[in-house]
């Protein structure tokens, strides 16, 4: 079959033939019908050889939606053609985080080994796809896998993040969306399906904040050195209950800091590498900073229930397998609009 693979620390993804997998014992091969395009990826491609985490080469992809092709001895609960998401953070299964439905915060998966797919496991980006147990698999029961693929992770991640912070969502309240790329602009839908928070985006994109508006955003704003001070002003002074930093790099962890009211919630979901310092004279009275990391399998069930009403609404574009390098091109220079999804 065909996979993209990340194979040489520095270059280009490749598109290569690999051999079809075989499930094993209680595993399921799916034929991948969508496969999304994650700026995460981008990271990874950029770490340096020195400490590189994962084996090379590796099949990317860790969104994908799919129909089951092939079943393992002893699978039960799922039939042949059954269209299904991957729900990715794999864990043991075991733990008391597992047990909870948080796979994502497994106690176990670094000691065992345990990596999800596209990040250490072979990904979605290929024509099928090993998945390790039926509990990673949820039933996407007639929704349609490029909208739905993107919601695996750039919906499940603000999600999660979200539910964190809904108690600060009150009617009246704000929310800041920085970067409202792949997840941030599924985020601003969040937000306006699951609260009746006033919702400012910011972007450094005039086409992003274009998008941002469309879906939903109450304001626009360019993300620049006076972004803080408009957001000041926008909400009478006060600042934002919640902020939601898709991008965490230096300059926006600051202006989360910047726009955070009294008692605020500040996530860090992007993983551009910059620290929030929290301490008396750093932040308002009693605001929160968490680096949250994707979801838990009952969130992303939500999630689908959500997108089932028609409360959200991917903006996708899509590329064919061989394409595929020419997404993370496009992704990199920030040319994607939403979410590059791939059709392997
Ligand atoms: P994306 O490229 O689709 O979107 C990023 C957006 O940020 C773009 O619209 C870009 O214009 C904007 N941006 C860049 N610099 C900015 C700035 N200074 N101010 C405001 N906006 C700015 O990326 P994505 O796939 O949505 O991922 C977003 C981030 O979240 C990445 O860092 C990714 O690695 C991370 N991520 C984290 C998790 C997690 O579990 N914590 C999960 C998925 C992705
Ligand atoms: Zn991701
Ligand atoms: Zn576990």
């Amino acid at each position: 079959m065909k996979a993209l693979q990340y194979r040489t620390i520095g270059a280009a993804p490749e598109v290569v033939t690999v051999p079809d997998p075989e499930p094993g014992p209680g595993q399921i091969v799916l034929r991948v019908t969508a496969a999304g395009v994650c700026h995460s990826d981008i990271a990874v491609m950029s770490w340096p050889a020195e400490g590189f985490p994962y084996p090379l080469p590796l099949t990317l992809g860790h969104e994908g939606v799919g129909t089951v092709a092939a079943l393992g001895a002893g699978v039960s609960g799922l039939r042949e053609g059954d269209a299904v998401a991957v729900y990715g953070p794999w864990g043991c299964g075991v733990c008391a985080k597992c047990a909870e439905g948080k796979e994502n915060y497994c106690l176990r998966a670094e000691e065992l080994g345990i990596r999800p797919p596209g990040l250490g496991w072979p990904g979605s980006m290929a024509e099928y796809m090993l998945v390790d147990d039926a509990r990673h698999l949820v039933p996407i029961d007639g929704l349609d896998p490029v909208a739905t693929v993107p919601l695996t992770d750039a919906g499940l991640t603000p999600y999660h993040a979200i539910k964190r912070a809904l108690p600060k969502l009150l009617p009246g309240s704000t929310a800041v969306v920085i970067g409202t790329g792949g997840l941030g602009h599924v985020a601003i839908q969040l937000l306006r399906a699951m609260t009746a928070a006033r919702v400012i985006a910011l972007d450094v994109s005039e086409e992003k904040l274009e998008l941002a508006r469309r879906v939903g955003a109450h304001e626009a704003v360019l993300s620049d050195a006076r972004a803080a001070a408009r957001v000041r002003e926008l909400t009478g002074g006060t600042g934002a209950e919640a902020v939601f930093d898709f991008v965490g790099v230096e300059p926006t962890v600051r202006t989360a800091g910047a726009v955070a009211a009294v008692e605020a919630e500040i996530s860090i979901v992007g993983i551009g590498g910059a620290a929030l310092p929290v301490g008396f004279g750093h932040l308002p009275f009693e605001v929160s900073v968490s680096a949250p990391y994707w979801g838990t399998r009952g969130e992303l069930i939500e999630v689908l229930s959500l997108a089932r009403t028609g409360a959200v609404s991917v903006h996708t574009e899509t590329f064919s397998l061989d394409e595929a390098p020419l997404a993370y091109e496009r992704l990199h220079a920030g040319e994607i609009t939403g979410r590059a999804v791939i059709l392997p």
